[in-house]
């Protein structure tokens, strides 16, 4: 018998991942990108004996394919995707074709923001506790070469909405939303196929599941009833008492799974090792999980408080001369900048700016004239945001390096202020992408 035949679109992390899961189930690969392909992917493939293009499309092989497996970062609107789709040629994701290869617990995580950070502490419990995790998807590494080449019990997921796009039959055994605010305005036709977008984390889940949410969202409060959700809700609040779900009380968090007086969990947020309003949310999405899979209650106190996130989330670096540097480049909407500003009781020099994704900045506007003394614009268009801020901020300088981003921030800050990068926007317009942005800005200020 013929094998079957897969095309890969894309030949990065996920792509190569899927391309050796495909070859270790005995499908006959191909994998095509219209880009250079990385060195490191290049061995994988040949050391597999998986065949490959790069810099083209060649659609003839493309065609014959009896399903395609295509990269989130391609849109369907692609050229390359026309045809595919006009054939009628069944197209997939990375994690959904993993996932048929798989009887591991998932616990899916998505939300607008906050995604890594909740997967690498959801991924710090369950790993501190014992059990034999893995931790893919939009963090970086391939779930389907984890399912090839060394499969866990349990995976972790982050889950972009192009991830979640891209999948049909992937069920969840534990779903997280964690916000919904406009974002990738970009790909999607109207802000409720985005919301469609996220709340298909639910999808295929059954009453044996659980699905976790934020109640306080009002976007995904206003939305729940619309999906049809056959999972356990349980959602977390900072505003109301949720029972089963976890709320605050008295900057206690108490997680109550069960309809029953006696609290599954309790910890005061003053032991938490994330600061910020938002990582209250964060901290509580992973701590109803944990404790959903019967996690131990030190286990989950322990990993709260000494978790240490990722580069990038509002990371406090440096303090020079009493001024404090914090690089929070990973911010590239407005909503994530307003939990930025939201964190601070001190004025605030802001660094802001970049390519705009469909920002609305009067969400920022109160906060920005209460703490913000003065903004730094980072960008090649800063236009909108002297229009939106010009009012209420004395100072606002436009600059095109971040040398000179802080050079100019640590002019105008004196003792006690926060320097913050949060730009609310992407980064390709002055740099390669956030992680480039936050360390230059980062070794700009350790040259001061
Ligand atoms: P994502 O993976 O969804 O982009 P990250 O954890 O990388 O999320 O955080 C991205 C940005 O959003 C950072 O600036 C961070 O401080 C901010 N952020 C984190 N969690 C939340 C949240 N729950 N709500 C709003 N903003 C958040």
């Amino acid at each position: 018998m013929e094998k079957k035949k897969i095309v890969i679109l894309g030949a990065g992390e996920s792509g190569a991942g899927a391309a050796v899961l495909a070859k270790a189930k005995g499908y006959d690969v191909f994998v095509s990108d219209s880009g250079a392909i990385k060195d490191k992917y290049k061995t994988i493939f040949s050391e597999n004996k998986i065949a490959y293009e790069e810099k083209q499309h060649t659609m003839e092989k493309i065609l014959q394919a009896d399903e395609v497996i295509k990269s989130p970062g391609i849109p369907s609107k692609a050229p390359v995707m026309k045809k595919i789709y006009e054939k009628k040629i069944p197209v997939s994701g990375e994690i959904e074709f993993a996932s048929r290869y798989t009887k591991s617990k998932m616990i899916g995580i998505t939300g607008t923001n906050g995604k890594t950070t909740t997967t690498l502490l959801t991924h710090h419990i369950l790993t501190k506790a014992g059990l034999k995790a893995g931790l893919a998807g939009n963090v970086g590494h391939s779930l389907a070469m984890m399912v090839a080449q060394d499969p866990r019990d349990y995976y972790v997921l982050e889950l972009s909405s192009f991830q979640l796009d891209d999948m049909k039959t992937f069920k969840a055994d534990i779903a997280i939303l964690l916000n919904i605010t406009p974002d990738h305005l970009d790909r999607y036709p109207s802000f409720e196929n985005y919301i469609d977008s996220k709340f298909s984390i639910t999808r295929n889940q059954t009453s044996a599941d659980a699905f976790i949410y934020c109640e306080d969202d009002l976007v995904i409060a206003e939305n729940l009833s619309q999906h049809n959700i056959s999972a356990q809700p349980y959602p977390f609040s900072i505003k109301k008492k949720t029972i089963p779900g976890a709320y605050l009380d008295n900057n206690e968090i108490i997680i109550n799974l069960k309809n029953h007086q006696n609290p599954t969990f309790t910890m005061s947020i003053h032991n938490l090792s994330l600061q910020g309003r938002h990582n209250i949310y964060n901290s509580m999405a992973a701590a109803v999980a944990a404790n959903i899979l019967n996690i131990r209650k030190e286990v989950i106190r322990d990993c709260l408080s000494d978790f240490r996130n990722a580069e990038h989330r509002l990371e406090h670096f440096a303090t020079v001369h009493g001024v404090d540097y914090v690089n929070d480049s990973k911010a590239t909407n407005v909503n994530s900048t307003w939990y930025a500003l939201e964190s601070y009781h001190r004025p605030v020099i802001l660094i802001l700016g970049g390519v705009d994704k469909g920002n609305d900045y009067s969400i920022l506007k109160d906060l920005v004239c209460e703490k913000v003394k003065a903004i730094v614009c980072l960008g090649k268009d800063n236009k909108k945001i002297h229009k939106a801020f010009k009012d209420c901020v004395k100072m606002i300088v436009d600059v095109s390096s971040a040398d000179e981003a802080v050079a100019t921030a640590s002019g105008l800050a004196t003792k006690g202020d926060v320097i913050l990068l949060s730009p609310a926007c992407a980064s390709f317009d002055l740099f390669e992408n956030y992680e480039d942005r936050g360390r230059q800005f980062k070794r700009a200020v350790k040259a001061l």
